[in-house]
């Protein structure tokens, strides 16, 4: 197949990772820098340039869409989806993904366990809505934040309240979340590809701190995930429309809580905690569904 990866970073290891293994497999591929292109809606077919000249065919596309450009990059997905080129994360599934409140929306209304979790905007409603969430400790959540920048755990609702105030007073949206403290540190990051888990692995967070991000010092370790975690997991992506998306979970008393459902799952952390080929894993999902496609049933 000839396929496109969509993205700014052809030197990060995950997009390397997925070229060499599209090319070991006997596959052209193109790295495509995703802000280089130009939605074309002149002609009568959909079309698209790339650093200005028309762009040549494609089976498929795998977006990388990084969230400070998600909204010119769902453009161009979408683009290639009106142009029929298979894409395994569709535009809408990357765009309810990147909105975590969307995201929780969309999973509950699915039974989805997640943590509860609680919006609002008025200061008379913020009060309420922490003791909605099971009171303090709280943890509060910046809409568009990012390995684990902008989650805060406060200790007390005034302590809360104090910081939901002024980050509303400086226009940023905050998700107020119930705190799984029996989740100790520690959550499961599961590798969705097509209708399965294709690796897992747990996070803890270092020292005291309750964040278990790589980027805030966490460890990884590869986990075999209990079934009720991997259907969890496999569920939360049909129902954001992903196929290859990775599904962060807290492990509650009661089983899998999912945080966030990943549109551009890093590959390195997974990919050396586990020995696993996901690179490569992906590609052949994807040549799969450029030979004997789904039906989509939702376009019934
Ligand atoms: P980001 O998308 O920035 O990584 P997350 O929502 O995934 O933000 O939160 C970062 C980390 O904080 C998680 O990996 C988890 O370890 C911890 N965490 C987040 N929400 C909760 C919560 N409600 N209860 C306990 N720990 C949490």
């Amino acid at each position: 197949m000839k396929l496109a990866i969509l993205s700014r970073a052809p030197q990060a290891y995950s997009t390397q990772r997925l070229q060499s293994a599209a090319l070991e497999r006997g596959h052209t591929v193109r790295v495509l820098n995703t802000l280089r292109f130009a939605i074309d809606l002149a002609g009568e077919a959909p079309d698209l340039l790339y650093r200005g000249k028309q762009l040549s065919d494609y089976d498929a596309v795998l977006p990388r869409i990084g969230s400070s450009i998600s909204y010119f990059g769902t453009a161009v997905v979408r683009q290639f989806e009106q142009m029929d080129v298979y894409t395994p994360n569709t535009s809408n599934g990357i765009a309810n993904a990147r909105d975590k409140l969307r995201a929780n929306q969309i999973l509950s209304r699915h039974n989805i366990e997640m943590p509860a979790t609680a919006f609002v905007r008025n200061r008379a409603d913020v009060r309420p809505a922490i003791e909605s969430v099971g009171g303090a400790p709280v943890v509060i959540k910046l809409l568009e934040g990012t390995q684990g920048i902008g989650v805060i755990l406060a200790p007390q609702v005034k302590v809360a309240e104090a910081i939901i105030e002024t980050l509303h007073s400086t226009r940023q949206n905050v998700l107020i979340q119930r705190f799984v403290s029996e989740s100790r540190g520690r959550d499961v990051r599961a590798l969705v590809i097509g209708d399965r888990v294709v690796a897992a692995m747990r996070r803890t967070a270092g020292g005291d701190e309750f964040r278990s991000n790589v980027h805030r010092g966490g460890t990884v370790e590869p986990v075999q995930l209990d079934a009720d975690y991997e259907q969890t997991a496999v569920r939360a992506a049909q129902i954001m429309g992903l196929r290859v998306a990775g599904v962060d979970m807290l492990e509650g008393e009661e089983g899998p809580l999912v945080m966030e459902v990943n549109s551009s799952p890093g590959l390195q952390g997974i990919e050396s905690a586990t020995g696993l080929d996901i690179a490569g894993a992906i590609i052949d999902f994807i040549a799969n569904q450029v030979n004997f496609p789904e039906i989509d049933l939702r376009q019934r």
